[in-house]
């Protein structure tokens, strides 16, 4: 039986798709391919790769080897059928944007977005004159009216923050498809591992690769997955099913069918805005992809443990862990996320800000930082950093109370990770009537 006829499961993809040993020096790693350009055979060869007519590596801001490893393991761990790596987990939005939005065009978003994310659609889609309607993505009604006939996206999170929602997928991709729209979503504290949007109908995937697939906190990345299955020649995208003039006059979604969307976000999109993924973090996250399930379930698992514990502490007003069984999206996570809802979430203490800032400083093993998703634990209380200009008002608008605190949970011991949290606690001076 060959390696075509069966189904691998997770773990070996994780470790094999995308990369087999080094055809010219056996190498059985993932080569770095270090190079800006690629010698061609002859003019005729060349000719055609230009021309698309034949795949071919040209220039390393639009293709390279070790980079395509690392897209082909994505793409396979999300069931899509490729993906384009890209600089940082917002350029691969932008790009994604790009691709298929014109000026006059509308996306419906999820108001539970990372900050940076909520900063790039404002402002970025203001200069060009593409119209945003953010929503509360719990309720399915929000979504509906949120749509117009100039909307072309809807976009939301896996697991959003700070309030750990959870985005009923084949709900909202059923909205999108009726309005002959793309679901696009930020996989990005899922993972393939605990979630596989395009299952449940997501057309277009994105990933900040700095996170849970590096792994490690060493390296910004970041990668656009598609499907495959979206009609672009529904009549409501001649940005990409017409000719195109970035491209001498080519069609791509005629020419490339099922990887129209990809070609266009590769060779128009990625070339032309030049955020290209370097060699060497393509390295770095095809080998966090190798051990990311073995990670995952060490993440969850300690961030429930993390949750139950802090769930019984009289310091703590509320912990909003979408995986504990009084959580809201309980019914969800049971559908979407069987494997565990992340490992990144936030708690309210009583205290409000002195509060947050005396728990934070008495930490040892959790490091202060602006981070998710590294092997090591992470926290930080919006209050008093990444929203410190806002009032309390404003940060109750956000979803963010003065007291709260974000944790991104490792895979260190989670006895460790609870003694640590214990003298947090510990370290909070009492305040006589708690608020
Ligand atoms: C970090 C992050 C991003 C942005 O990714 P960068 O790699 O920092 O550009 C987007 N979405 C989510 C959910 C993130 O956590």
């Amino acid at each position: 039986m060959s390696n075509d006829q069966r189904d691998f499961g997770f773990h070996t993809r994780s470790v094999h798709a995308g990369s087999r040993p080094d055809a010219t020096t056996g190498a059985r790693a993932l080569p770095i391919f270090q190079t800006s350009s690629y010698v061609f055979e002859d003019a005729e060869s060349a000719a055609a790769y230009f021309n698309l007519q034949e795949y071919g590596n040209t220039y390393s801001r639009i293709m390279n080897p070790t980079v395509a490893a690392f897209e082909e393991r994505l793409a396979n761990l999300e069931g899509g059928a490729g993906a384009v790596g890209f600089a940082s987990g917002l350029a691969a939005q932008s790009a994604a944007f790009f691709t298929l939005l014109e000026p006059g065009d509308h996306v419906v978003a999820s108001a539970a977005l990372y900050g940076g994310s909520v900063t790039q659609l404002k402002h970025l889609f203001r200069k060009l004159s593409i119209g945003l309607t953010f929503v509360d993505p719990d309720d399915l009604e929000n979504w509906r009216a949120g749509i117009t006939e100039q909307t072309k996206l809807l976009f939301a999170e896996t697991i959003g923050n700070p309030g750990g929602n959870v985005l009923d997928i084949e709900a909202v991709a059923a909205l999108a498809h009726d309005h002959g729209t793309p679901l696009m979503v930020d996989n990005t504290f899922a993972t393939p591992y605990l979630c596989r949007a395009m299952d449940w109908g997501a057309d277009i995937v994105v990933h900040s690769a700095t996170k849970f697939i590096g792994g490690h906190g060493t390296s910004i990345g970041g990668a656009v997955v598609d499907s495959g299955e979206f009609d672009w020649s529904n009549g409501r995208f001649p940005v990409i099913a017409n000719p195109s003039p970035a491209y001498h006059g080519l069609a791509f979604h005629e020419t490339f069918g099922t990887y129209g969307y990809l070609m266009k976000l590769r060779s128009e999109t990625l070339r032309d805005l030049g955020a290209a993924m370097s060699p060497f973090n393509a390295f770095l996250f095809a080998q966090g992809l190798e051990t990311l399930p073995l990670r995952m379930r060490q993440h969850v698992a300690n961030a429930l443990a993390v949750a139950d514990f802090l769930s019984t502490r009289d310091q703590v007003r509320s912990v909003r862990h979408p995986g504990l069984p009084n959580s809201p999206y309980a019914e969800r996570v049971a559908k979407y996320l069987p494997r565990g809802a992340g490992a990144v979430f936030c708690f309210d203490l009583h205290g409000g800000r002195d509060a947050g800032r005396e728990f934070i400083a008495a930490l040892n093993l959790f490091s202060h930082l602006a981070n998710v998703g590294d092997a090591k634990s992470l926290v930080i209380h919006p209050a008093s950093t990444t929203h410190r200009q806002l009032s309390d008002d404003e940060l109750s608008a956000a979803g963010i109370g003065p007291g709260t605190i974000r944790l991104s949970i490792g895979i260190e011991d989670a006895e460790d990770l609870i003694w640590d949290l214990e003298q947090g606690l510990a370290a909070i001076r009492p305040r006589g009537r708690q608020v």
